[in-house]
């Protein structure tokens, strides 16, 4: 039997093709799918309905997509609070060097956990530093996005350019170029999925240009290809990143990855800040998708990405939250507000983002960087039941007459609910799905013990 619930008297901003809006409406989720979306009441005839939820004082958004974080960094926020990228990374390498499955298990606990509770439903986790027997990492990754609940994408990254070969890493925090290959590839047998509504997949992510060998990002991309799964990296980032690029391979970021295969409509790269209007202009020629991470850029002084001269173009864009080390909230709601502002304050002034221009960005605009928006970033009837109930009736919104305006640009807004699936996993701000307060605590207890590991290493 089908199981209907129904929700009602909301405000929902269903991010279509069209941007359509209902000030009242209703939505009817069977099963895992939405059924219906539309105006005023449902209608009274619907069937098999188990629930029944009045969200009056509510918008209902599809759920939100977070298309780049590095969960592991969990454990090592609010460090090297003072640096730019490259200073921050030599900085935080060799603590991360130290880390274990334990660690690993609860850094990602505390990340999902913390995404959910905001109206995360979808996210990524590029991992890339695997130390010498450290075990199993990718699987306890996998295994904390099920228990969470939030629809995931592994990007199993590596690192093969350690300081020896004028990479940035050390030499001891990084892998072979067999090695990674051989377990990115065991990665993607063991955990991807390629099914419609797909809990969990696998891309192929080595870490950077200045830390993974020009081999690996070939023999990366024709992995990927060969398997049918999606491509991930970091790209443009800084002008320091440039300026590597430069002197090692006589060419800036974006020419180097077409050369290697890493240009094209399977390939979505976090970042690009430092793009020149070529390099744009073969990101829109290829399809390469942008994971723009506004937070994370101002963290670190990496500058402000082009983001409206993408879109003009029709490059697709999602946001990311980036990892923690480089964004201590690690949160995604707040990024949809820091995109519009941030990218205000460049060249485009007050005409270059807008408030639903943002939220397009966080749902549908992440969907499609993942190669899911068949499935999810829009509320759309058929569509996969991924959705939140924000609260706009609270001291924080609700002098705020317009619904959109005031998820994005007022204070962030608690959840309600969040569907995944048709699975509720948030009730009133706290997760359904684990108990965050013994997260809270295992963070903690992590955290610590990798901080004593690697003093005593160092
Ligand atoms: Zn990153």
């Amino acid at each position: 039997m089908t199981r209907r619930t129904v929700i009602e008297n909301c405000a929902i901003a269903t991010v279509d093709a069209d941007g359509t809006e209902y000030a009242s409406g209703h939505l009817v989720l069977a099963d895992d799918r939405i059924e219906a979306v539309g105006a005023g009441r449902a209608p009274r005839d619907v069937e098999n309905v188990v629930r029944r939820i009045d969200a009056s004082g509510h918008l209902a958004t599809p759920g939100l997509v977070n298309t780049h974080h590095h969960f592991y960094q969990w454990l090592t926020r609010g460090l090297a609070t003072d640096h730019n990228l490259f200073d921050w990374l030599v900085a935080l390498y060799p603590v991360w060097a130290r880390i274990d499955e334990e660690m690993v298990y609860a850094a990602a606990q505390g990340s999902l956990a913390m995404m959910a509770r905001g109206g995360v439903t979808t996210t990524t986790d590029h991992h890339y530093v695997f130390p010498r027997g450290c075990g199993d990492l990718s699987g306890v990754i996998v295994r904390a996005a099920r228990e969470i609940g939030v629809r995931f994408t592994l990007a199993r990254g590596s690192m093969d350019r350690g300081e020896k070969d004028g990479g940035l890493p050390p030499d001891f925090a990084v892998e072979s170029l067999e090695g990674a290959l051989a377990a990115t590839e065991a990665t993607i047998d063991a955990h991807h999925d390629a099914s419609f509504g797909a809990m969990t997949q696998v891309a192929v992510a080595p870490c950077s240009p200045f830390s993974v060998s020009t081999e690996l990002l070939r023999e990366g991309a024709e992995l990927a290809r060969r398997k049918g799964v999606r491509l991930h990296t970091h790209g443009s980032e800084t002008v320091e990143e440039e300026k590597f690029c430069r002197e090692l391979f006589g060419m800036g970021p974006t020419a180097y990855f077409e050369s290697t295969g890493w240009l094209g409509e399977d390939v979505w790269m976090a970042h690009c800040v430092h793009m020149t209007d070529d390099d744009i202009a073969a990101f829109a020629r290829t399809g390469t998708g942008v994971a723009h991470c506004p937070s994370s850029n101002a963290r670190l002084a990496a500058g402000i990405a082009r983001v409206p001269d993408l879109l003009a173009v029709g490059v697709p864009v999602g946001l990311g939250v980036d990892g923690t080390a480089s964004n201590e909230s690690g949160e995604l709601h707040t990024e949809l507000r820091n995109a519009l502002l941030i990218n205000r304050l460049g060249p485009h002034r007050e005409a270059a983002l807008g408030a639903r221009q943002v939220l397009r960005l966080g749902t549908h605009g992440g969907a499609q960087v993942l190669g899911r928006a068949r499935e999810i970033g829009s509320l759309e009837p058929g569509k996969l039941a991924d959705l939140v109930l924000w609260r706009m009736d609270t001291l924080a919104h609700s002098s705020i007459a317009d619904p959109v305006a005031a998820l994005v640009l007022g204070a962030p807004a608690p959840v309600t609910a969040s569907f995944v699936n048709g699975r509720q996993i948030v009730e009133d701000g706290r997760l359904l799905s684990a108990d965050e307060d013994a997260i809270a605590r295992s963070t903690r207890e992590q955290a610590r013990r990798l901080a004593r590991i690697a003093a005593s290493t160092a």
